[in-house]
C-alpha cells in the first residue's frame, strides 16, 4: 500500500473490503461460511501474506471468515493428516473451491478432493466441532453451502 494519509487509509480499506466481499458473494473463500449469518464482517485476508512477499492489492486477498483468518495465518502450506506430505494451500484467486472441496451435509464436514484441500482443511482446522455445529444449522436454513 502507498504512503497515506489517514482518513485515505480509511476509505482504501474501506473500498478493498467492498471490492473483495462483493467479487467472494460475501462468503469465506475458504470454508464458504456466508457472511450474512454472522454478527461481524468477515476479513479481507492476504493470501501470500505481506511478511512473506505478498502485494497488497485486490489480486493477493480474499475474504475470510475470522476462524479461517485465525488459523491460516501466514501459512502457505500445510499437511496431508493422513500422509504427512506437505501441500500449498487452497489459492482462492488461482483455485476453484468447486474443484477442491465438497460438503458432506449430513456431518458438515468439509471434504478436500485434492492434496491441496486436504492440506487446506487441516492447516485452517475447518473441521472443528463448533464449525460443523454451525454448518449443520446453516444446512437446515437453506444457507449452506
Ligand atoms: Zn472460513
Amino acid at each position: 500500500m502507498p504512503s497515506l494519509r489517514n482518513d485515505e487509509r480509511t476509505a482504501y480499506v474501506r473500498a478493498l473490503y467492498q471490492l473483495v466481499a462483493e467479487r467472494a458473494r460475501h462468503r469465506c473463500e475458504y470454508c464458504r461460511a456466508p457472511e450474512a449469518i454472522l454478527n461481524l464482517a468477515f476479513e479481507v485476508e492476504h493470501i501470500v501474506p505481506g511478511s512473506r512477499g505478498g502485494a497488497d492489492d485486490e489480486s493477493n486477498c480474499a475474504l475470510s471468515c475470522r476462524s479461517c483468518n485465525l488459523y491460516k495465518s501466514n501459512q502457505l502450506d500445510g499437511q496431508n493428516e493422513i500422509t504427512a506430505s506437505t501441500f500449498r494451500l487452497f489459492h482462492p484467486r488461482h483455485d476453484r473451491s468447486d474443484d477442491h472441496f465438497r460438503v458432506d451435509t449430513a456431518s458438515g464436514r468439509i471434504i478436500g478432493l485434492t492434496s491441496v484441500a486436504r492440506a487446506t482443511v487441516s492447516a485452517l482446522q475447518m473441521n472443528r466441532e463448533n464449525q460443523l455445529a454451525a454448518r449443520i444449522q446453516w444446512i437446515r436454513i437453506g444457507i449452506y453451502p
